[in-house]
């Protein structure tokens, strides 16, 4: 019998919750200073104590998981707070593809991949200088949207940049991401891929709340003109969407195409969860920015299901619980090698 184990963060809830409902081991690694949120929750059943997540590369750790014949579910902090090195260097089986979360994390590869799955991708700038018009710069990695900024023109830029450097947001030799800023209708599809199945299951769609620039926009421009703060994008909870039904073709596609130039680039594909991250247009056209390789934190909106699952299962389907029922169906089958690496 295989146990499910994750780190203490992110969508952990969400993934033990729904390996428990499948009847699976759960193991939460735990930083001692989340200990007592998380022993708030009788569905997991044994906690790995570290005073940091890097901690889990120790042979002391993995050795613990291998005797519980465990497999990681990685997630958003997993890729923040390891390199992809770290990640690949793993001896615990992870579930889905490690090598493609190293895609996720550089923004050259990233950008690559998006181009072959066919994704209108906004234009990425290499020098300052050729700035003209609204852009986004992001940062490497996971940062979940902290210490973006937006500018129009170099000076802008330089200016943004030298302040987010002088609070420390940032660091003076961090390479950064320059993007066109497209705008319209965030929107992030939520998908999981079974390799078991060979098909495709769209499972739900979220929008972000990002402060502070969520909170700019509340207040009328007159104001917002005199704010000398740099707003950030960082991630401080998700709500549900429903998309018009007739968008919903084209979510399919993209997921496929996704898929498809997966297999292609980073062997063995896209497998289990993942998410397209952008916005429609005016005309419903779907810009991709960004894509994360592994579950998102959106899907914990959905521990009892989306609108999306209720169409596919006939009981409350979460991200998590589909993961843990594709590890029940392959190791019944005996095809483990399959869903993770
Ligand atoms: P990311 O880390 O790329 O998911 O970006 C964090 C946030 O920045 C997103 O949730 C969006 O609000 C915003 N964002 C990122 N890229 C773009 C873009 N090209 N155009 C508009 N907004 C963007």
């Amino acid at each position: 019998m295989k146990a499910i184990a994750t780190l203490g963060s992110h969508c952990a809830l969400q993934v033990l919750k729904g390996a428990k409902d499948e009847g699976l081991k759960t193991i939460l690694i735990c930083e001692k200073k989340r200990e007592k949120l998380y022993r708030r929750f009788e569905f997991i059943d044994e906690f790995i104590l570290v005073d940091s997540f890097l901690d889990v590369l120790d042979q002391k750790y993995s050795s613990v998981l291998e005797q519980n014949n465990a497999i990681l579910i990685p997630h958003g902090t997993l890729i923040s707070q390891m390199s992809s090195e770290q990640i690949e260097s793993f001896k615990t089986p992870v579930f889905g593809n490690k090598w493609i979360l190293r895609w996720e994390s550089n923004r050259e590869l990233k950008e690559k991949l998006m181009h072959e799955a066919k994704f209108d991708v906004p234009k990425s700038i290499s020098n300052p200088k050729e700035i003209n018009g609204l852009v986004i710069v992001k940062r490497q990695g996971a940062a979940g949207g902290k210490g973006y900024f937006l500018a129009t023109n170099e000076t802008e830029y330089n200016n943004n940049r030298d302040r987010l450097i002088k609070k420390g947001t940032i660091s003076k030799d961090e390479k950064l991401y320059i993007q066109e800023y497209a705008s319209g209708v965030l929107a992030y599809l939520q998908y999981f891929y079974s390799p078991l199945k060979e098909e495709l299951e769209f499972f739900g769609v979220d929008k972000r709340h990002e402060s502070d620039i969520e909170g700019l926009a509340r207040i009328p421009a007159p104001q917002q003109m005199k704010v000398e703060d740099v707003p950030s994008f960082n991630v401080i909870a998700n709500s549900p969407l429903v998309l018009r039904e007739s968008l919903l073709d084209e979510v399919y596609s993209m997921g496929e195409r996704f898929v498809e130039a997966s297999k292609k680039l980073v062997n063995p594909g896209m497998n289990g969860p993942f998410c397209i991250e952008g916005v429609y247009d005016e005309n419903g056209n779907f810009k991709t920015f960004e894509f994360s390789a592994r579950i998102v934190a959106g899907t914990n909106i959905f521990m009892n299901g989306s609108p999306y699952t209720t169409l596919m299962y006939n009981e409350p389907m979460s991200m998590g619980r589909r993961i843990a029922r594709e590890v029940k169906n392959a190791d019944s089958s005996n095809e483990i090698d399959k869903i993770t690496t």
